[in-house]
């Protein structure tokens, strides 16, 4: 490692602390995770460095983000890459990618227009996320029953369904990853194979373990998005979308800004070959998602350290604040604490408070909020007694504070 996580640097903190106060804002303590509402994840080091650098002379956008699509290409083993604004503007050109493939007239009339414009999706995949594929004019077609969620039944969304759902106008088929997702990647790679469509993938939070990067386009996914601003300490507004070739060319040429002639553009052919199109779009559906060379040289710095890292390295370093947590730490009457996933490098373990009712828990995690510097734990749906202390957006100068917070 270059140089430490944690805002060691007491110059950088200061500064920052400082920034919010000239400012009136009052700072929080974030023990819940990388959520974007209390502002996402610690840069990861050298990518504040970056993007002041990047600051130091102009380039011209094509070739600046060339560059970033091979330098994603190699991360990932996808042809191409994009740095987007977050995995949520990583959906929405995919989903424009697929609609509008190189054909300049659709990317103009985008989001509407698409013959095909159905995207079909599990029931149980559906999420909030999902809007960003709508705002590009995409229509999603739900399949299956995500029954065992219910408790009334066995089964999530099938193959045969996905297969059934398929019309002229079906654009591709969107999975969402996670854990226990069903049916398999495989399964629905070889059914839109056999139909000659497109997987997207929304791998947004499947990092770590650093194996996922390649995973899920090795496992055959068309193009798959992930989010720069959770465990890779990218910029907050900033993401990957990777996949084939021709995919991510037409979800930059729909993003990147085209306002230029004909004669006067030259991006570097390998990212956007010019021979493909009839001519320059108009500014794209997707230039409402726009990153400046900052996030792109940002996020590469993030992909950079996180490759850098290994699965175990980064788990450690996350267990040893888990540890020092726990170790320090005075629980309340009735609170019991354990790590969870202390054993497995591929996940980000998390301390468990652990109470006898969930309406204790429910209390404690009102008073951490009502405190005078708020204090945000995570929460697991599946264990309503239990508050999660997630370390990873913790600084090194926050931990005795949330100690403090936690045993008083
Ligand atoms: C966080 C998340 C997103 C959005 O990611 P951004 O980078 O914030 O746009 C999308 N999908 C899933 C599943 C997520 O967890």
């Amino acid at each position: 490692m270059r140089a430490a996580w944690c805002g060691e640097d007491k110059v950088t903190r200061g500064h920052t602390t400082t920034l919010f106060a000239q400012h009136g804002i009052p700072v929080i303590l974030n023990a819940a995770g990388t959520l974007t509402r209390l502002s996402g994840a610690p840069l990861a080091p050298g990518v504040a460095d970056a993007m002041a650098a990047a600051d130091s002379a102009s380039v011209d956008l094509f070739t600046l983000h060339a560059h970033a699509s091979r330098v994603i290409a190699g991360a990932t083993g996808a042809e191409a890459g994009l740095v987007t604004n977050g995995a949520a503007g990583g959906l929405l050109l995919a989903a424009a990618a697929c609609m509008a493939g190189l054909d300049v007239g659709l990317m103009n009339s985008l989001p509407e227009g698409a013959a095909a414009n159905e995207f079909i999706v599990a029931r149980g995949q559906r999420n909030g996320y999902d809007h960003a594929l709508r705002a590009a004019g995409a229509r999603l077609v739900e399949v299956g029953l995500p029954e065992p969620l219910a408790g009334a039944g066995v089964r999530h969304a099938e193959p045969w369904e996905y297969a059934q759902a398929i019309t002229e106008r079906t654009a591709a088929i969107f999975y969402v990853a996670s854990s226990g997702a069903e049916p398999s990647l495989a399964e629905i790679v070889s059914i839109a194979r056999s139909r000659d469509l497109p997987v997207i993938v929304d791998a947004a939070a499947e990092l770590p373990p650093q194996d996922n990067l390649r995973r899920f386009i090795a496992e055959g996914a068309d193009l798959v998005v992930f989010s720069g601003g959770k465990a890779l300490g990218g910029p907050a507004g900033s993401g990957i979308l990777c996949g084939r070739g021709a995919l991510v060319m037409s979800a930059a040429l729909q993003c990147l800004d085209v306002d230029v002639h004909w004669r006067d553009w030259s991006p570097p052919a390998d990212f956007v070959d010019k021979g493909r199109f009839d001519g320059v779009p108009r500014q794209g559906v997707g230039r409402a998602c726009k990153t400046g060379k900052h996030e792109v040289m940002g996020l590469l710095a993030a992909l950079d350290h996180f490759l850098s890292e290994d699965d175990a390295t980064r788990h450690a370093r996350w267990l040893a604040v888990c540890e020092r947590i726990a170790d320090n730490l005075k629980p309340r009457p009735g609170a019991a604490t354990r790590i969870r996933g202390k054993d497995d490098p591929a996940c980000v373990p998390r301390l468990e408070i652990a109470f006898e009712t969930a309406e204790q828990a429910q209390r404690e995690a009102e008073r951490l909020l009502s405190r005078e510097v708020p204090v945000h734990v995570a929460r697991d749906h599946a264990a309503p007694q239990c508050l999660l202390v997630n370390p990873t957006c913790l600084r090194e100068a926050e931990i005795p504070l949330l100690i403090a917070a936690l045993g008083a």
